[in-house]
């Protein structure tokens, strides 16, 4: 197959080229998808897209008119992609489910010990010689809740580690996870009753119209008061200019995030000589009990192989039956 690989990175690119061994025709573009860009796809029977690329109504129409039939999605979540729009043009959309969730739930491990043990501001006074404690001190994690919202891939193993530490477990998901249950203690609770009771929660759910803003004034006010929050979900679970608020009155202690609601202009390039103008992007980085990464949850070796062979075998699979395992729609 043809295909056109939007938003490209050093990282994954090489990933790719050995996982396709020449057996499809790569074309590689830095650009993400959007209406400026979907009519480079003209000629290409795929495009493969990252979770920064956007195909939204009007690029899809856009990417039918240049004869696109097949989306492979380099990511688990599609939310950047409309799903019913492609399904009435015929385009096939694939995704990656369950490449190395042991990437993403890690880095949402280390999110959360390097908030609890200062690590950032640790190495600030460090290396500045200033090798006083006293505004270090941190918690142990043996012993404390860990809430997690949504116990799939990803969160079950956040709730395998967390476990591990000697936390007690509990689950907040619309499927309980029964092969968790019998591995591990946890607990399936109501959401706002999860919030009461977490000193810890993290998001690990997908972003759609039942979890948009699902963490608002309203569920912040549930929580109790001083628990860390952990984003390695999507950005827009999270009302950040409500968690912004919960952070200014103590009631979330500290947020761990690795996604941000309005990334897209953001992460994935270089933006140093750009003047970032998104007022709360920039109050949120600022705040002390905060610690933000561009995305980079799923950035592990094993990870990328697995996005990228996944990924092949979609366009293997289509080249071949015209369907693939990892069909969305
Ligand atoms: P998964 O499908 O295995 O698990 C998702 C879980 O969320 C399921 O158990 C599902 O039942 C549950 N869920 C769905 N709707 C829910 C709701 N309304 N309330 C509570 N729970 C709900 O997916 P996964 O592989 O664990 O990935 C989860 C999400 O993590 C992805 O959708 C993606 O958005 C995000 N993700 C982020 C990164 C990153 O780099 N930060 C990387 C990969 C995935």
């Amino acid at each position: 197959m043809k295909v056109l690989v939007y938003s490209i990175h050093n990282f994954d690119k090489p990933y790719l080229e050995k996982a396709s061994r020449g057996k499809h025709e790569f074309v590689y573009t830095e650009l993400p998808l959007n209406e400026q860009t979907a009519g480079m796809a003209t000629g290409f029977n795929a495009v493969a897209l990252l979770s920064s690329d956007s195909a939204n109504a009007s690029v899809l129409q856009k990417l039918n008119k240049c004869g696109i039939r097949f989306i492979a999605l380099r990511s688990v979540g599609h939310d950047h992609v409309d799903l019913h729009v492609a399904s009435e043009l015929n385009i096939k959309v694939a995704n990656v489910p369950g490449y190395s969730p042991y990437s993403v739930a890690e880095h949402g491990v280390a999110l959360l010990m390097a908030l609890n043990r200062k690590l950032i501001e640790a190495n600030r006074l460090f290396q500045k010689n200033d090798f006083r404690l006293d505004t270090l001190v941190g918690f142990d994690l043996h012993g404390k809740t860990v809430g997690i919202v949504g116990t799939g891939k990803i969160g079950s193993v956040f709730a395998r580690i967390m476990y591990g530490f000697g936390c007690q477990i509990l689950g907040y998901d619309i499927l309980e996870n029964e092969a968790l249950k019998k591995e591990i203690k946890i607990q399936y609770v109501k959401l706002n009753e999860l919030c009461n009771r977490a000193d810890v929660i993290c998001i690990a759910c997908p972003l759609n119209e039942n979890t948009r803003h699902l963490f608002n004034k309203k569920l912040f006010g549930e929580m109790k008061k001083g628990a860390y929050l952990i984003n390695i979900g999507r950005g827009g679970i999270v009302n950040t200019v409500d968690l912004i608020e919960a952070l200014e009155n103590g009631i979330v202690g500290a947020a761990g995030l690795d996604v941000y609601e309005n990334e897209k202009p953001l992460y994935f390039y270089d933006r140093r000589n750009m003047e970032i103008k998104d007022e709360i992007f920039l109050k949120l980085r600022s705040m002390p009990n905060v610690l933000m990464t561009a995305h980079q949850a799923f950035l592990t070796r094993e990870a990328l192989q697995g996005i990228a062979s996944v990924t092949v075998q979609n366009l293997d699979e289509w080249q071949s039956t015209g369907f693939s395992r990892n069909d969305l729609n």
